[in-house]
This record gives C-alpha cells, structure tokens and sequence, in this order.
C-alpha cells in the first residue's frame, strides 16, 4: 500500500503566528538539519552495531575476546575511514593466525556484515520527541531539509531508516558527495538556500560540528543552531557565534516558538 509522506508536496505559506508572538518575531521559512551527531548519535550507534558484529563473529568460531577485537576493528576503521567497505576483511587479516584458525573466513565476514545490518533495521530512529517535531513544524509550514556530509547512498539510506523522508522536502536534501562540495566551504550552505529560493536569514541550520556546521553556515549567512550535545565536537568553540545552542533537538520547540512565532504544541 502506498502511504503518503506527512509532509508532502512541500508548502510555501506564510508562517503562522500562535496568539501573543507578535509578527515582528524572526521569520523562519526552512530548517535544514545535519544527520550525523544530530538526528542521532552516530557514534554510540556505530559502537553498538559493531560489537554486535563481532558477537556474531565470535559466535561462529573467531577465537578471540571482544575487547581484544573491537580494539583491532577501530584501529581498522581509524586506518582506512568510516566508508571504507571492507571493515570485517581487514580486521581479520589483522589478528593473528589463530583466532581465525579452522572458520572461512569469509563466512565470518559475512556474518559480521549481516549483525551490523540488522542492527541498523532495528535501532535506526528517530527518537519520538524529535520525529514529533519535525511533524509539527511541516504541520506549521516550515520547510525542512538535510545538509549532511558522507557517500550519496550511505546518507540517504540513513534518511531512509530514520524516516526523515517523511518530513524532508526531496529538493532540499543536500549530501556533499552529490554536490560535490564539503560542509567545511560555506558554498554548499550557500547552494541550499538558493536551492529554497528564500533569503539566508530566513533559514536555519541545526549541526554539531563547530566549523563546518556552524562556521560555514553562518559565512553563508544562515541562522545556526549548534547542537553541541557531549558528541565528539562539543569542547570546540565556534569562530562564529550560533544564534542558539542545545544539547538536544527537542531543546529547539521553544526556541521556534518563542523566537520564530512558529505555532507549535509546547511539547
Ligand atoms: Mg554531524
């Protein structure tokens, strides 16, 4: 059965102002989100599926502790990056000789594979709180979009699976592979407000990295949340100052209501 996004097509009504927020309030016509340490915590997530991985691993005859192998794995993801697609192959070649000794190999690279998957189907969401909020600001006509960093696909699959494509307007998705332009040049901010078609002042960014989320958005001149959370980057200062900082998204609801007039439940 085909189920309709909540938020398509996109609308391109004047915000509505709740009672008591006068209109001289900010306008606010497009929230574009970062994914990575923003939608999610990459990080945490990353950890879980790959100590899944290797529980699977173990589970079909690697002879080694989890400890002494997830140490090897991030060793190997440090090595040759997240992207890389041939994290399990090279963890294994790296052990020594006889924790591999009498498997196939590739029968425990395969299972690594299908453990880190299947933890991606169960465990990639939204939480409510925020999958709420973006409900209720396509409810409110506020358009949204993603400028996200990593490979086309593997930045789309997450939209995908954590149901942002429900609330996200298709033309306002932005992953730097696509583009061909990194979040650390204010040119790919620059790209998403034309792709709008409303004056940078009038979007805001939400994005955790100090500079290539705030810095670059803010040259760009767009407005900036910095989710600063306790994720990798939340002891680096800005060089710009972000209009607003939270720990979390669903810190933004008041912010939309109280700076933006945008007509939001409190919660
Ligand atoms: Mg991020």
């Amino acid at each position: 059965m085909l189920t309709l996004p909540s938020c398509w097509p996109p609308h391109h009504g004047f915000l509505r102002y709740p009672d008591g927020v006068s209109a001289s309030t900010a306008r606010l016509d497009t929230v574009f989100w970062d994914i990575d340490d923003t939608m999610f915590t990459t990080t945490v997530f990353a950890n879980r599926a790959r100590e899944r991985a290797i529980a699977a691993m173990i589970e079909r005859g690697l002879k080694a502790s989890p400890k002494q192998v997830f140490a090897e794995l991030q060793a190997v993801v440090e090595e040759f990056g997240s992207n890389d697609d041939r994290h399990y192959d090279r963890l294994l070649k790296r052990l020594p000789p006889e924790a591999t000794a009498g498997t196939n190999r590739d029968l425990l690279v395969t299972a690594g594979v299908i453990a880190y998957h299947e933890t991606k189907w169960e465990e990639l969401r939204l939480a409510p709180s925020t999958a709420r909020l973006l409900a209720d600001l396509c409810a409110a006509d506020v358009r949204l979009g993603v400028i996200s960093a990593g490979l086309t696909h593997k930045q789309m699959e997450k939209i995908l699976r954590l149901g942002m494509d429900r609330y996200v307007d298709p033309e306002l998705i932005l992953i730097t592979d696509q583009v061909g332009v990194a979040k650390s040049n204010p040119l790919l901010y620059r790209i998403a407000v034309d792709a709008a078609g409303v004056s940078a002042e009038h979007t805001l960014h939400v994005g955790d990295h100090p500079h290539k989320d705030v810095d670059c958005a803010k040259r760009a001149g767009m407005r900036v949340a910095w989710h600063r959370g306790d994720g990798k980057y939340s002891k680096t200062e800005p060089v710009c100052e972000p209009d607003h900082i939270v720990d979390s998204v669903e810190e933004l609801r008041p912010i939309f209501i109280e700076h933006y007039g945008v007509s939001l439940p409190p919660s």
